[in-house]
């Protein structure tokens, strides 16, 4: 199985359609507050630009309920026409008038943005009808947008079907996504460390189970540890700890012992009495969380623990902060756990989400091999899914991607 990359297809002065994910974050006032996604997307766009395309760019923003001004990819096209220093037709409308007068009078080397998908009912319900509006805008398609391609919505995955092999494809950071998560599960130089962290195990059981048996070592860190330290018997007071899943804990820890993979736990914590900035705290070994007290990071030693075994990684997937990071007192741990990934020479990839967030403001973002701009279609690749997006690509012939 192959997917077919946009360099493959004959798209010189043809109407493109690209899926990207624009789906940024904004603070009160509508200011976008990181564009990592966008300028991830200029290099495709680019690409058409110098194949004389008409290009029309549709994403999602948000979850809006129907039209709702705040969801508006206005400030979407104001971004892309500072970065690309061309003019951005914006359409009113997802599938209305406006944007089909603006597709029809779209030039060579002008681009139109659609409205946000997601003002159309059809788009999260996958609807065949919506989706053949939508690909009535290109004789290309092109999915670019990694960050919803394990949504089965209608511009990602319906519309596929009204493209045959030789007029659609992926773009550049869809492949890029693709090309990294393939070879850090299929082929990592070892040895091969995975830090995991994050709230919950539910959220990331299936990804533990999956990164298992091809890790060398895995370093748990955040909210989930404690399910995995009271598996082993200890107290740990008030921290977040996952009952039901406890006996699944004891299992990933002896699997791991089966297999030879070293599975590291924090040896000390950061604890405080509430889940709050202003909380007194203390740091405490992991035999010692007092009763009533609950652990919202690694303490030091944790930190010089995971270092030690990240020492020698060639290859380093993180995916979960290591503590509470929103709050500056529990953001020390994760952060120098960053710090030290970021000064490796291993490749390292970085899950999207929290942990592409968090290390950004650590301010290594720079330093990373690799941050995915999908966080929850990133864990669904390493969990072992094929995305429908992704499926929906995907060609009989040719070498596997
Ligand atoms: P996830 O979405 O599962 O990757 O979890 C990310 C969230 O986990 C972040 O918002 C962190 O604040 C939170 N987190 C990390 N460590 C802890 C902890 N020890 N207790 C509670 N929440 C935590």
């Amino acid at each position: 199985m192959h997917i077919k990359s946009i360099k493959e297809l004959d798209i010189a002065n043809k109407s493109v359609f690209i899926r990207c994910d624009f789906n940024v974050p904004m603070d009160e006032f509508g200011n976008i507050t990181d564009d990592r996604r966008i300028r991830s997307a200029l290099q495709t766009i680019r690409y058409c630009l110098d194949h004389d395309c008409k290009i029309v760019l549709a994403s999602h923003l948000g979850r809006p309920k129907g039209f709702e001004e705040k969801y508006s990819l206005k400030p979407v096209a104001r971004r892309l026409h500072s970065l690309l220093k061309l003019d951005i037709i914006m359409a009113k409308d997802v599938i209305g008038e406006d944007a089909k007068t603006k597709a029809k009078n779209l030039k060579n080397g002008e681009i139109l943005l659609l409205e946000n998908l997601r003002f159309e009912k059809g788009e999260t319900k996958n609807d065949p009808e919506f989706a053949k509006e939508l690909a009535k805008f290109g004789e290309i398609y092109i999915n670019d947008a990694f960050g919803v391609s394990h949504r089965a919505h209608a511009s990602v995955e319906a519309v596929t079907h009204f493209y045959d092999e030789e007029h659609k494809g992926a773009g550049f950071l869809l492949l890029k996504e693709i090309k990294f998560f393939h070879h850090l599960l299929k082929r990592p130089t070892r040895p091969f460390v995975a830090v995991i962290g994050g709230s919950k195990v539910s959220g990331k059981l299936q990804a533990l189970i999956n990164l298992l048996p091809k890790v060398d070592k895995m370093l748990i860190g955040g909210g989930m540890a404690f399910t995995f330290l009271k598996a082993m018997g200890e107290e740990v007071g008030n921290s977040l700890v996952e009952d039901d899943l406890i006996d699944e804990a004891a299992k990933i820890m002896e699997e791991a012992k089966r297999l030879g993979v070293k599975l590291y736990l924090p040896v000390d914590l950061v604890v405080a009495q509430t889940f709050s900035e202003d909380s007194p705290i203390k740091y405490v070994t992991y035999k010692e969380i007092p009763r009533g007290w609950m652990g919202l990071d690694i303490g030091p030693a944790t930190v010089r623990l995971f270092r030690e075994a990240l020492n020698d990684a060639q290859t380093i997937l993180w995916n979960g902060p290591m503590g509470v990071y929103e709050m500056d007192k529990f953001a020390r741990g994760s952060f120098q756990i960053s710090h030290f990934i970021a000064q490796s020479y291993a490749v390292k990839v970085v899950g999207g989400g929290d942990t592409a967030d968090l290390v950004q403001r650590a301010g290594d973002d720079e330093e990373m091999t690799f941050i995915s701009t999908g966080g929850g279609a990133s864990l669904e690749l390493i969990e072992g899914k094929t995305l429908p997006g992704i499926a929906a690509l995907m060609v009989e012939n040719g070498e596997e991607e």
